[in-house]
């Protein structure tokens, strides 16, 4: 079977699209742009990304828990940075290289599919075009001309090669000024084959296409809950939602007891209709004696972005009488936003008591309630 090598290009600023960080990494329904994208490619042998020489952090903190080789550092421009990211793959030695725009997260397994399999039917280089269906108009001076639009075709991503081919008119063509790959290609005499692009397929650009994207996104939205309940018992600090807490008591549990994490993590499997807490971190298990919560909380969000979704919001209450929550209730946010790589806005964590009543108005444990909502794709 041949392989096959998908090149992701997020080397560039996208200052235009504000947010005060690259586009790439900004949220998108709750996952970075960069997240969608190399998910659309997870079906291909090797995910090849280059980045930005700033954007190290950015991008590990994007795809963390995603197994993909060191991400390559770009060039001067973004042809420079396709060339090192295609030398980057030499030593896997694809037989076809599909290059793809960061900025463009929503491409389907249809298109990509399509520009694979005009590979595989012989086709050296591989362009999906749409047709402009707006009028177009040239502006001149106070006027405006009108542009025939016939024949004229608007290209996307990915633009799909035989890999030695693009590799060596890259190398070939070093230092001049190409539009993209296909014109790179086109310049080296490579054969160009055409295909159906995608509606869907935009490119993020301004600010306003993020709103536009989640639009397009559509998908499903699912709730879960979760309830936990932890014991009082010796001790001189307590885990609540990932931070530790000085009290007169610790909390019982096989873990950290962290009610707060634990009741969250049952939500997000919730969610997923994916068991709850003790079926993936059995309490018999001695790897889970003393493990700090936040593990398992990773794990169900591990399994969220794997089945293609993302966690769109979390509202964790904990119920007890001491200690007082108020006083660290937004450093318990900025925590669980940080576990779940999530803006803090998505993130809500509250408290109460019930006056006296109960084992938690006796001061015998904690309880912690939770609710998750997430998005998966249809
Ligand atoms: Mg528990």
């Amino acid at each position: 079977m041949a392989k096959i090598a998908s090149l992701i290009v997020a080397g560039g600023r996208g200052v235009r699209a504000g947010g005060g960080m690259p586009k790439q990494y900004r949220s998108l329904l709750g996952r970075p742009v960069i997240g969608w994208t190399i998910g659309a490619f997870r079906g291909t042998d090797v995910i090849q990304l280059v980045i930005g020489a700033e954007d190290g952090a950015a991008f590990a903190a994007a795809t963390a828990g995603i197994a993909l080789p060191a991400p390559v550092t770009g060039g001067a421009n973004r042809q420079d940075s396709v060339r090192l990211g295609l030398e980057a793959l030499v030593a896997a030695a694809p037989d076809y290289v599909l290059i793809h725009d960061a900025a463009r997260p929503l491409v389907s397994a249809a298109l990509i599919g399509r520009v694979v399999a005009a590979l595989e039917s012989g086709a050296e280089a591989v362009v999906p075009v749409l047709p402009v269906t707006d009028a177009l108009k040239r502006v001149e001076g106070v006027g405006l001309a009108n542009v025939v639009r016939d024949g004229l075709y608007r290209a996307q991503t990915p633009q799909g090669f035989r890999f030695d081919a693009i590799l060596a008119a890259h190398r070939a063509q070093r230092g001049e000024e190409a539009v993209d790959d296909i014109a790179i290609a086109e310049k080296a005499g490579m054969t160009i084959t055409t295909v159906v692009g995608d509606e869907a397929n935009m490119k993020i650009t301004a600010a306003e296409d993020f709103a536009h994207a989640e639009r397009l996104m559509g998908g499903q939205t699912r709730t879960g809950m979760g309830f936990d309940a932890h014991r009082f018992g010796e001790g001189d600090h307590v885990w609540l939602c990932g931070l530790k807490i000085p009290h007169s008591a610790g909390l019982i549990g096989h873990s950290d007891a962290d009610a707060g994490l634990h009741a969250l993590t049952d939500a997000v499997l919730g969610a997923l209709g994916n068991g709850d807490i003790g079926l993936h971190f059995p309490p018999a298990d001695e790897r889970w004696r003393g493990a700090s919560s936040d593990k398992f909380l990773k794990h169900a969000r591990d399994l969220v972005a794997e089945a293609g979704g993302s966690i769109v919001h979390c509202d964790v209450t904990l119920i007890c009488e001491a200690p007082k929550i108020t006083p660290h209730r937004e450093a318990m946010r900025a925590r669980v936003a940080e576990i779940l790589g999530l803006e803090l806005s998505r993130i809500s964590v509250k408290a109460t008591t019930t006056e006296g009543m109960g084992f938690t108005g006796r001061r015998e444990g904690i309880a912690a309630q939770a609710v998750a909502t997430i998005r998966l794709p249809w």
